[in-house]
Parts: structure tokens; C-alpha cells; sequence
């Protein structure tokens, strides 16, 4: 029997062949079938760019933004789950109340997926600092720092104010607080660089990140990947 991590109760986890024999970062409790019958996963039917909604797979509206700005350069991004209210409430304790111990809710609900793709440099985006004093722990690392290799290449500049508690347009008109750490040493070979949020609001955060590191690794091909959309 395992126990969920989210409503403590036990459940008998389907075991696959492989998974009897590896030992899975997870293996200390899942999320119950109901549990995770709450969450709605991206449907089939997306935005072929950034998962977003999107008819027929055309390009959503958020991109029809960005194309504006960026051309044909838009940031590939994938995700897992819509933004619902299972999802918003996960978030809120996460995030609000610096619930540590719902990290591992949300590597349950990524590790299958982010195994599958493949990076040569797996970049979180950084929280403020005032963000890490008040929850006490940096809740994107938290996330994914079990699941891959991160490189903590990216800072924010401080006193800027959460994207979190912004309004849409605020969001989309808030300027580039990231940049590159001072003497970071990575070689400018092409690199495949895949960065890592919890969710795909506008794609603002995600492109201003993009934006900082092209200044240093202007031939990378960097794409995104957040639990969120
Ligand atoms: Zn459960
Ligand atoms: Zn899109």
C-alpha cells in the first residue's frame, strides 16, 4: 500500500515491471487515483508553440503576441496541467503558505514527463530574494531539484514584486528583472537549455529568461517546460 501525499490516505499503486525493480525518487507515497482525478491534464488538442488553448492546433493568442514581437522566434514551451481550481489551491498553500512538503506533490505530478526530455543544461527560474527569506526555501528548485540537474545560472533582480500578484497586463508590461550571474562560466557551445517554472501565465517570466540568457548563449536552443498552463 502507498500513502497519498495529498489526503494521507492509503491505496494499492499500480506497479509496472521496471518500477519493481528500480527505486523511484517517489516511492515514499503517491497521489491517490482521486486525488489525481482533480487535476485536468493539457488536452491533445493545444497550442503547437506553448500548450496553451488553442482550436485546431492553431497558434493560441498569447503566442499571436509574442509573434509580434519575437517573429518565428517563439519559445517552445511544454506543459502538463490546466490551471484549475485543484491546481490553484495546490499552488496557494505551496506557494503562499511555504508549504515545503507540497514539493514533493508537485515532483509526483512532473518526474514521468521532464525524464523524457532531455537537456544539456536544466535552468529554474530564480525567486526573488525576499521571496526565499519569507517561505524559507526557493520554490521552483524546490521542485525540480530531486528530478534533474539544475544550473542556478539566472537571478532576479530584487524588489520588483511577485508575477503571482499581478494582473494580466501588468504582467505583460513588466520589465526584464533577470540577468545572467556575474562570472558564470559556461562555454558558448550549442547547448540545449530547458527552463523550468511552475506555471505558464502570459510567457512574460518565461521570455524575459530567455531574453538573459541568449546575451550569453546566443546559440543555444533553449524551450520551457512548467506544470502549468
Ligand atoms: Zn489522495
Ligand atoms: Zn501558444
Amino acid at each position: 500500500m502507498t500513502k497519498c501525499l495529498l489526503c494521507g490516505r492509503y491505496y494499492t499503486a499500480k506497479l509496472s515491471f521496471t518500477s519493481l525493480f528500480s527505486i523511484s525518487k517517489c516511492q515514499e507515497g503517491g497521489i491517490c487515483p482521486n486525488c489525481l482525478s482533480k487535476f485536468d491534464p493539457v488536452p491533445a488538442q493545444h497550442c503547437p508553440i506553448c500548450y496553451g488553448k488553442a482550436e485546431n492546433n492553431e497558434l493560441c493568442l498569447d503566442c499571436r503576441n509574442w509573434r509580434q514581437l519575437y517573429g518565428n522566434d517563439l519559445l517552445s514551451n511544454q506543459s502538463l496541467y490546466l490551471y484549475n481550481a485543484a491546481f490553484h489551491d495546490l499552488m496557494v498553500n505551496y506557494k503562499r503558505y511555504g508549504d515545503y512538503y507540497l514539493s514533493y506533490v508537485l515532483q509526483t505530478l512532473c518526474s514521468n514527463q521532464l525524464n523524457k526530455i532531455k537537456a544539456d543544461l536544466y535552468i529554474p527560474i530564480p525567486t526573488s530574494s525576499e521571496h526565499i527569506a519569507k517561505r524559507q526555501f526557493d520554490t521552483i528548485s524546490a521542485i525540480y531539484d530531486n528530478l534533474v540537474p539544475l544550473t542556478h545560472m539566472l537571478s532576479k533582480i530584487s524588489g520588483f514584486g511577485a508575477q503571482g500578484e499581478k494582473n494580466r497586463l501588468e504582467r505583460l508590461a513588466s520589465k526584464q528583472t533577470f540577468f545572467v550571474k556575474e562570472n558564470f562560466k559556461v562555454d558558448r557551445k550549442s547547448y540545449r537549455v530547458l527552463l523550468l517554472d511552475d506555471i505558464y501565465t502570459t510567457g512574460r517570466t518565461l521570455y524575459h529568461a530567455r531574453d538573459a540568457l541568449k546575451k550569453v548563449l546566443p546559440n543555444a536552443k533553449i524551450s520551457s517546460f512548467t506544470l502549468c498552463r
